[in-house]
């Protein structure tokens, strides 16, 4: 009872709190975030939603792990990235785990992919997914996909017992290790992977995706590359990570550590470089950020600038509109 009670309680808090909208033309006013209805609205082409905002693998209760979800204005639903906490966000969205049925993965750090067998596992017994769970993704995807199968064998060969009514082909993984190009082109909307650069992290992509002349990519992890600026012309929106740059007083392993962690991501001075080069109507942090990158960013960067929160969403049209939930 308590617990039906909590929950009512905070699906009541979620759905009444309020959101700001930051139009691309700088304008911006107060409105309402309706989560439960998640399809873009009319005249809509692409809905990003920063499902997890985070990047790593510490625990952080305010951002999730890395997750983005692009919903094309066709009603297809892309999924990139499937990090710590991707099941909560989506749930708190409003949709099921049931209804993502194609996963797209940047790299294979375990940041990115934690809650792929929570999307594998509980979008089949629970989401009602009758289909496989297609996943694209760098080599070793489709290794990763078979080994998750038999390492689930249980749970899997138990549910199936217990319930006939799901199919079998639900809990299939259709995986693919993919290459550079365009690796999903259907109804309209085209996916586009493109090698980064995450240092010994190879391959790493990033990927874009264009529908109805509207388009957004996004950067993964990556040191700076002129090989997503390439990918990158024309876009609208560019999502792009950013480091952490070493504190000067920092000594010794505490130093060695950090310096080779900032050795494969984007220091925000550097993503001010690629935000110049690109020209998106909105550049976008996941995956790091926060108030120093984006000051950092500030001193060479005079365009559009958004650092992200779980759950702030973007829609794409001849506006940019920014959501972002207030918690
Ligand atoms: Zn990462
Ligand atoms: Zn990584």
């Amino acid at each position: 009872m308590g617990t039906h009670i909590e929950a009512t309680m905070s699906k009541i808090l979620f759905l009444a709190v309020f959101s700001s909208v930051v139009l691309a033309n700088g304008s911006s006013r107060a409105q309402q975030n309706s989560p439960g209805n998640s399809a873009p609205p009319a005249g809509v082409s692409l809905k990003v939603t920063i499902l997890g905002s985070g990047g790593g693998p510490n625990v952080d209760l305010q951002r999730f792990g890395p997750s983005i979800l692009v919903e094309a204005g066709n009603g297809d639903k892309l999924l990139f990235d499937c990090g710590r906490g991707f099941a909560q966000r989506l749930t708190e969205y409003g949709l099921s785990l049931g209804v993502i049925d194609k996963l797209f993965l940047t790299h294979l750090h375990s940041d990115h992919i934690l809650s792929v067998p929570d999307l594998f596992l509980v979008g089949w017994s629970n989401g009602g997914r009758s289909t496989p769970l297609q996943v694209w993704g760098p080599m070793g995807t489709q290794h990763m996909m078979d080994s998750m199968a038999n390492t689930f064998e249980f749970d899997i060969r138990a549910r199936a017992l217990l319930d006939d009514q799901r199919t079998k082909e639900g809990i299939r993984a259709a995986a693919k290790d993919i290459d550079e190009g365009v690796i999903y082109d259907r109804n309209g909307v085209k996916v586009t992977a493109f090698l980064v650069d995450h240092g010994p992290i190879k391959p790493a992509f990033g990927y874009r995706v264009d529908f109805n002349g509207r388009s957004v990519a996004m950067s993964g992890d990556t040191r700076f590359s002129e090989n997503l600026i390439a990918y990158s012309q024309g876009v609208d929106v560019l999502i792009h990570e950013s480091g952490n740059p070493v504190p000067p007083n920092l000594t010794g392993r505490e130093r060695q550590e950090r310096e080779r962690i900032a050795a494969i991501h984007t220091m925000p001075a550097e993503t001010a470089v690629v935000f110049n080069r690109v020209k998106p109507r909105l550049a976008v942090y996941a995956h790091g950020g926060g108030p120093q990158a984006m000051a950092e960013a500030r001193k060479t960067y005079a365009g559009p600038l958004e650092d992200s929160e779980d759950l702030m969403t973007i829609e794409i049209s001849d506006r940019i509109e920014v959501r972002r939930p207030h918690k």
